[in-house]
């Protein structure tokens, strides 16, 4: 079956090292179970999907890719894979990401370095790099990831491939191992527009078990692929090309500004004047959020336990501080200072405010625009090492993908071009539920 070449395919050529664990037997015995049921109704019934390594699956290794979940085998799947299970994907295993996503280049993992399937001397970007290069390497068609940031994005426009966030609420975060709950929301890397809707058809909807998941119904995603982009509307805002952006990125998404006026839509520049706040709010939100979430890993309920402890205190600080890695560290002490008494009202309440700002900006563009487009990243894909023991640098990677999340908005990276061989990534970001016009213009630019 497929599954069995798939398997032995990445049991042999996983040079990326994108996966922690391949979920071998559960995976052929589901292939087999399909194949003498003879039934293929789902157009997923069959299709082998790789799982970034914060999605829960039961029986099957879950580490959030950190020491402190080293050992965890989930007593239960995520509503994601419960539901990719019923439509007939295969799950063949798990691939590597950041610590708790914290990061964008896969090199916060306690277990290995990913790398980009273009240039192995290069970061597969993060935090979902894993996913990104065992699509982008040809191991598997699609995978999912995680976005909290930008981290579905980020690495699909430095692999090449197609990176899709849905709107927050849109897709079930039950058995998400959460880092900011607020932000994070589950999405699809594939190499193609339609894969990628195929999948989400199947992924999106209401669940009792998350109660941020919106009622909205559910269209089929894929019904405006294929359809012409004439008429449509595009805002294409200046700060997106501004300062930090590489220039032979920027000249990229012109091209690809020029593709889409080709295809019979208007692109104008528009201002969204708040961008410059969104790295700093979302550092204060997401750390917060993370430094609150976090709490629950004690050396007690899972994963790690330090040994030789002498009493409960020794087991939660000799637990967390021998589990947890250093950028997990840093985030934890920066959202409990934001959080504590006497900085509450200076940072995260702040940082609460400046997030309304930022959505209102996009309110306002999307009044008389269909879609927002600029690039995914400042640069094409980094040196493994170079930004490493400089976390502020690395954190002005997700600049350009962050505010998405602050306003919960859908957004993609398609593939545009390349600078000096490696791949650049067109930002498209849509209306709250419109996921149909960013697959439409994504299909047609394609
Ligand atoms: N790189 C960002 C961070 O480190 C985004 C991560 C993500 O989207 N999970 O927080």
């Amino acid at each position: 079956t497929l599954t069995d070449e798939t398997l032995a395919a990445i049991h042999a050529h996983d040079d990326v090292d994108a996966f922690l664990a391949l979920n071998d037997d559960a995976a052929k015995a589901q292939a087999k179970a399909l194949d003498e049921a003879g039934t293929f109704a789902s157009p997923l019934a069959g299709l082998p999907i790789a799982i970034k390594d914060n999605i829960v699956t039961k029986g099957l290794t879950t580490t959030a890719s950190s020491k402190i979940l080293g050992n965890f085998v989930p007593p239960y799947d995520a509503t994601v894979i419960e539901k990719l299970n019923a439509a007939g994907a295969i799950n063949v295993g798990k691939t590597n990401l950041d610590e708790f996503a914290m990061g964008s280049s896969t090199e916060n993992s306690a277990f290995k370095v990913t790398k980009n399937a273009w240039d192995h001397t290069k970061v597969p970007g993060g935090s979902s790099g894993g996913s990104a290069a065992a699509v982008a390497s040809g191991l598997v068609p699609a995978a999912l990831g995680s976005d909290t940031g930008g981290s579905i994005r980020q690495p699909a426009a430095f692999n090449g491939i197609f990176g899709f966030k849905p709107t927050y609420g849109r897709v079930s975060r039950w058995g998400l191992i959460a880092f900011s709950s607020s932000l994070d929301q589950i999405g699809t890397l594939t190499r193609t527009v339609k894969d990628s809707a195929l999948v989400l058809n199947v992924i999106a909807g209401h669940d009792d078990k998350d109660a941020t998941t919106a009622e909205q119904p559910v269209p089929d995603f894929t019904a405006k692929i294929g359809q012409s982009i004439k008429g449509m509307k595009i805002a294409l805002p200046t700060e997106y090309l501004g300062e930090g952006v590489d220039p032979q990125v920027a000249d990229q998404i012109r091209k690809a500004a020029d593709q889409l006026r080709s295809l019979g839509a208007t692109v104008d520049e528009v201002s969204l004047p708040h961008t410059k706040y969104a790295v700093p709010t979302y550092y204060i939100i997401a750390s917060s959020e993370a430094s609150s979430n976090l709490q629950r890993f004690d050396g007690i309920r899972y994963g790690f336990r330090a040994e030789d402890v002498k009493n409960l205190k020794d087991v939660y600080v000799r637990s967390r501080s021998e589990g947890f890695g250093p950028e997990v560290k840093r985030r934890i002490m920066l959202g409990t200072f934001s959080l504590s008494a006497g900085f509450y009202d200076a940072y995260f309440k702040k940082a609460a405010q400046v997030r309304t700002l930022i959505t209102n900006d996009f309110a306002k563009v999307f009044e008389n625009y269909d879609l927002i487009i600029g690039p995914t990243t400042p640069t094409t894909a980094f040196t493994i090492g170079e930004k490493v023991t400089d976390p502020l640098t690395m954190y002005m990677n997700d600049i350009l993908t962050i505010p998405a999340n602050l306003a919960g908005l859908p957004a993609a990276s398609v593939p545009a071009g390349f600078v000096d061989g490696m791949p650049v990534g067109l930002h498209m970001i849509g209306k709250h539920f419109d996921e149909q016009t960013i697959y439409q213009v994504a299909a047609a630019f394609e």
